[in-house]
């Protein structure tokens, strides 16, 4: 038999569905994996469930229902200043995954270098090379995660096509500085390269910090695709809604890849976004403001366990370091040793390199219900007050 591609042969599960499968097999708390242990707005979803009995549920329109498209452009306004022209300048995905696809897929040729800044989310490498394309890994440090302007730099060239960021960062909650985004941005211009952002933690942002899309910088708003998801923003990863805004030019091309992976994305989940994205201020400070009290109560908690707690500006990931927990000497057999001994699911950051990874860092998600986190840390000091009268 002729061998299948090999971008998708071979590899590996996703480690979010890998560690998924492990909770459950294992009865576990799933801290893994990123989603929320509660729905997302009530309101949100009787308007998708009266839009499943109303109809229509025929194909939408191509491009995103007009008026989730139209409220796409309103909160670029609203949140960043972006004047975004809703006929040509936003499109309705099922995802985030597919935004991001489509994007590769339509702006990356063979032969073309694309920048990631690793540790990355784990669709970004199989996607790239898939399109042909030729991955250029740049990378954050612990525990700062900073990025390192000379290695920026020397990852850019005329081969370039694009760089791909994902602002605020997973499994990082880093949230990238001005200078930052403003040294990605000049390399844009001098290299004549397209930036990708991933903004899906856009609304996740704590402690009175604002997010900045690349976009509103200088000389990038023709250049830049930004990323949403009505799943991180409300709630609701279930839903897969997406939204991908950019310069007309741009979009059309990848309008075309959309129209080839699924065409369409459900309607009545599209009306419901886009009521919910009108909501007012209220709702997004909520929402902020909750993740940031349940951050701290877990990082309090894993650190008064011991764990090396990095710090959290945004999304719902906490990244710690475990050394001297006598949890193993790499994250995935520390993962490992957490879901079945302890009853925790957690995912190792090294998931999130394409190789050399570091190896000491485990990722635990934050958006659960009080009593979860507390449930979490229970069992998790139980493990390890066990673990060390057993070593004693
Ligand atoms: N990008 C990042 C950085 C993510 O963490 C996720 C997680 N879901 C996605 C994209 C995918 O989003 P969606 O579920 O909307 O496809
Ligand atoms: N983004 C989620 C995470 O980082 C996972 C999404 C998925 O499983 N595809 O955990």
């Amino acid at each position: 038999m002729k061998p299948t591609n090999p971008v998708f042969t071979g590899i590996q599960t996703t480690v979010f569905e890998t560690m998924s499968r492990l909770a459950m097999a294992n009865n576990a708390i799933n801290l893994g994996q990123g989603f929320p242990d509660v729905d997302g707005p009530e309101d949100i979803r009787e308007i998708a469930a009266q839009a499943l009995i109303d109809g229509p549920n025929q194909y939408p329109p191509m491009l995103g229902l007009p008026e989730l498209r139209q409220a796409v452009a309103e909160a670029n306004e609203r949140f960043y200043g972006l004047k975004i022209d809703p006929q040509s300048e936003v499109l309705v995905t099922s995802g985030a995954t597919e935004a991001l696809s489509d994007c590769i897929m339509s702006l990356v040729s063979p032969g073309d270098e694309v920048v990631l800044i690793e540790p990355l989310y784990d669709c970004y490498l199989p996607l790239v090379e898939r399109a042909g394309g030729v991955p250029v890994r740049v990378r954050v440090t612990p525990p700062h995660w900073h990025l390192d302007d000379d290695a920026l730099a020397a990852a850019f060239s005329n081969k370039t096509k694009a760089v791909l960021i994902n602002n605020p960062m997973n499994p990082t909650a880093k949230v990238f500085s001005d200078a930052e985004l403003g040294r990605i941005a000049d390399l844009c211009r001098q290299y004549d390269a397209y930036a990708i952002c991933d903004e899906v933690y856009e609304h996740l942002v704590f402690d009175g910090r604002k997010h900045r899309p690349l976009m509103t910088f200088d000389g990038m708003r023709e250049r830049t695709v930004r990323i949403g998801s009505a799943g991180k923003t409300f709630s609701l990863t279930g839903w897969k809604v997406g939204y991908i805004t950019g310069p007309a030019a741009l979009l059309d091309p990848i309008a075309k890849a959309h129209q080839w992976t699924t065409f369409t994305t459900p309607p009545n989940l599209q009306k419901a976004v886009a009521y919910g994205i009108a909501k007012d201020d209220s709702y997004y400070d909520g929402l902020a403001g909750d993740l940031s009290r349940k951050r701290d109560r877990m990082a309090k908690g894993l650190e008064a366990l011991g764990f090396d707690v990095l710090p959290c500006a945004a999304t719902y990931f906490l990244t710690c370091g475990f050394s001297g927990l006598g949890l193993g000497v790499s994250d995935v057999e520390a993962c490992e040793t957490l879901v079945k001994h302890a009853g925790v699911a957690a995912v190792p950051v090294s998931a999130f390199y394409g190789s050399d990874a570091p190896t000491g860092f485990i990722r635990f998600c934050f958006c659960k219900q009080d009593t979860v986190i507390d449930e979490a840390l229970e069992r998790l000091d139980r493990f390890l007050t066990a673990a060390r009268a057993e070593s004693a």
